[in-house]
């Protein structure tokens, strides 16, 4: 699982921009009626008639954001969709259409980026988002990928970070912490590697917890579901940098303070064993992991009964007045300030070490 299989290695220059441009684009058709132009002019043309659109970006650098050693190509195109993707789902939007950039040295072939476009391709079908445009370049050392998310939606159904009272519960999709968790059984196998080539990881155990690392999926069906409950959520985010930094988004835009129970935290078997196995606080992961591309937000009293029963929910704390602060309550009921230490790639310098 280490290693991108490349029998054939054509090199870049031997394509040229154009040439690598039409033969990584040769397969995205565009679906949408809201897509008037795709690939092929100075810029793409999209129509979404009264509807607003939202745009977000996100870059990934290799060596900061990610690691081929263990990350295969087709996985960080997929990804790559999911990080944009779950920035617009966030808002409460339709992904409809993206923009994908790229830098990438002569180390990679043609066949490289290939099994790049092949994940990008993949999600964008998934996920029915058009892939409309972007850029291509060459980068002196490494890969990066830029990709621009645009989506739709009725101006009074899109959801901020602003919009949090006090008393409204606080509410997560899925479980928390397994990405974060899949990350480090990749780092201790990579580790494993280097010193025998020839060693086979048993990695069954961990399969859900590298999968979510790897092939995240964004909470597409989240929005529609909201709409189907008849729940506006009054605040969301999605947890990009683990959950206390996320709450700690949402109280600090809406002005208020908030309430996490620890016991409330909705963690998968696989996160808790494989904590035990590390010798770490399963809630501190779910706190501080990141990557979990879940949605956190905030709803009101009354719409409760809506979303109870729900298994893609749970209700983990609610907010207060500001004054109160932002806390964990754990399960000894001790009352403990909630702080940020989710990942930030600034931070990231030790990539080069490892
Ligand atoms: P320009 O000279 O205006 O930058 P390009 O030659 O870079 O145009 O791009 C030609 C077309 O191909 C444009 O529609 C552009 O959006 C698209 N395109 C370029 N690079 C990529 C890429 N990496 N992925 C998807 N579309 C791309
Ligand atoms: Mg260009």
């Amino acid at each position: 699982m280490f290693q991108n299989s490349q029998d054939m290695r054509t090199n870049l220059s031997e394509l040229g921009e154009f040439g690598l441009i039409d033969h990584l684009t040769k397969g995205f058709e565009p679906k949408l009626t809201s897509t008037v132009k795709a690939i092929g002019d100075d810029a793409a043309v999209l129509n979404f008639e009264n509807k607003h659109t939202v745009v977000t970006t996100d870059l990934l650098v290799e060596g900061v954001h990610f690691d081929l050693a263990y990350m295969p190509l087709k996985h960080l195109g997929y990804k790559a969709v999911m990080v944009n993707a779950s920035d617009v789902y966030a808002m409460n939007a339709k992904a409809t259409q993206i923009t994908v950039s790229i830098a990438a040295s002569n180390r990679f072939p043609v066949e490289a980026l290939e099994e790049l476009y092949s994940g990008i391709q993949l999600a964008a079908n998934l996920y029915n988002i058009d892939v409309v445009g972007g850029d291509t370049t060459s980068s002196t050392s490494g890969l990066l990928i830029s990709i621009t998310a645009i989506g739709v939606a009725e101006k009074e159904d899109i959801v901020y970070r602003s919009g949090a009272k006090p008393n409204d519960l606080l509410v997560v999709t899925g479980d928390l912490g397994a990405a974060y968790m899949g990350l480090q059984i990749l780092e201790r196998e990579k580790e494993v590697f280097k010193a025998n080539p020839n060693a086979q990881p048993d990695l069954d155990p961990y399969t859900y917890l590298i999968e979510r690392q790897l092939k995240p999926e964004a909470r597409k069906d989240i929005a529609p579901l909201l709409k189907e409950l008849g729940v506006k959520p009054t605040s969301m985010i999605d947890i990009s940098d683990g959950l206390s930094s996320e709450i700690i988004h949402l109280c600090k835009n809406s002005q208020v303070g908030a309430n996490l129970f620890e016991e409330k935290i909705p963690l998968d078997p696989a996160v808790i064993s494989v904590c035990e196995e590390f010798d770490i606080d399963s809630t501190t992961i779910a706190l501080s992991g990141g990557e979990d591309y879940e949605l956190l937000f905030t709803i009101s009293q009354d719409d409760f009964e809506k979303i109870k029963a729900n298994p893609n929910l749970s209700i983990i704390g609610h907010m207060t007045e500001e004054k109160e602060g932002m806390h964990l309550i754990t399960r000894a009921n001790q009352k403990l300030p909630l702080i940020a230490r989710g990942w930030n790639s600034m931070d990231a310098k030790d990539s080069e070490e490892k």
